[in-house]
């Protein structure tokens, strides 16, 4: 019998987690033909949490659990769960059920069809706000152009990895992490199947704007070194312009003598130069601070408590 892993982190979730138990155990009885083992990581939870992992996985064998030993974010979360996940295939979804679990089956036929990465994209986002989702468009829109993987819209990590994909992914150890990007680097045969994403059962989100708008510039930094050409081509297109600007400057002077004038242009032109310097370094400053981080080489999540012996 295959062994399909459940891996689901959670972060303060305590009120989700009941409906969550009584979903997958809904899940799990209307399909014997496989294994089950449902993966729960307690990324940091401020609340009960972790007493309830405690207590499920006391009750029901096939629960295990990996509590870290502080708040690492999503995904080095779930780099502890492929870590550890022993099943041959694994579905990621979040623990609030936005992700419908009766979607599980449908990407566990397509997998005994040999699909190795069965993702589901939501139909749509009506649950964000429209602010969002333009942003959201046009985000991809523009880190589409700037990467050579071609990271997809509204997919997520709702979906299920074949072992060959978990082992391929674990060895993707960087600190600064935008897995998002690494299901389509890792690449292997992949399945897109639609999924209407639901309302939070309970509790509220943890990704605030900063938040979102910090994973976003990860998903540029880790996967492209466009801006770092941005930076060089608006370089090059600065000095050629200021270049001609001296020529024309110089000839001007000499034609018609030089008499002091010119202040808010010479203003401008100074504020506009720094601007674009500080940008520059700013950019680079981005990839220096994200090498600096590599190059400490430091676990990405650590283990506070955990209820699974690691072979
Ligand atoms: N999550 C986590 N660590 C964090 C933040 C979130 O493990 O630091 C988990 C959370 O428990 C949930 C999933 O990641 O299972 C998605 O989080 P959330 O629902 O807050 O985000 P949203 O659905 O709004 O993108
Ligand atoms: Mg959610």
């Amino acid at each position: 019998m295959r062994k399909v892993t459940i891996l689901i982190p959670c972060f303060n979730e305590e009120q989700s987690l009941p409906l969550l138990d009584a979903k997958l155990k809904e899940l799990m009885a209307g399909n014997p033909g496989y294994a089950w083992e449902i993966l729960l990581v307690n990324d940091g939870s401020r609340d009960h949490t972790l007493d309830i992992l405690r207590e499920l996985a006391r009750t029901d064998s096939r629960y295990k659990y990996i509590s870290l030993s502080r708040n690492f974010g999503k995904e080095n979360a779930m780099l502890a769960g492929f870590d550890y996940a022993s099943g041959d295939c694994m579905v990621i979804m979040d623990a609030d059920l936005q992700h419908p679990p009766h979607c599980i089956p449908e990407m566990l036929k397509y997998w005994e069809e040999g699909y190795e990465d069965v993702y589901a994209r939501r139909k749509d986002r009506d649950t964000d706000g429209w602010l969002r989702r333009k942003l959201s468009y046009q985000y991809y829109k523009l880190l589409q152009k700037a990467t050579s993987v071609d990271i997809l819209p509204n997919v997520g990590d709702f979906r299920l990895l074949d072992r060959k994909c978990i082992d391929a992914l674990k060895q993707l150890r960087e600190t600064e992490r935008y897995t998002k990007g690494m299901y389509c680097w890792i690449g292997f045969r992949k399945k897109e199947i639609e999924f209407e994403v639901a309302e939070r059962v309970a509790g509220q989100s943890s990704f605030s704007f900063g938040k979102l708008v910090k994973l976003a510039l990860q998903g540029f930094t880790s996967f492209s070194t466009a801006p770092l050409k941005f930076a060089t081509w608006l370089g090059i297109v600065v000095s050629a312009v200021s270049f001609l600007l001296m020529l024309i400057h110089l000839v001007k002077a000499l034609i018609y003598g030089d008499p002091v004038a010119g202040f808010p242009t010479l203003i401008t032109v100074i504020l506009m130069l720094g601007g674009i310097q500080l940008l520059c370094l700013g950019i680079m400053g981005e990839y220096l601070g994200r090498i600096f981080n590599e190059t400490k080489r430091r676990p990405v999540y650590l283990i506070g408590e955990t209820n699974i012996e690691k072979a």
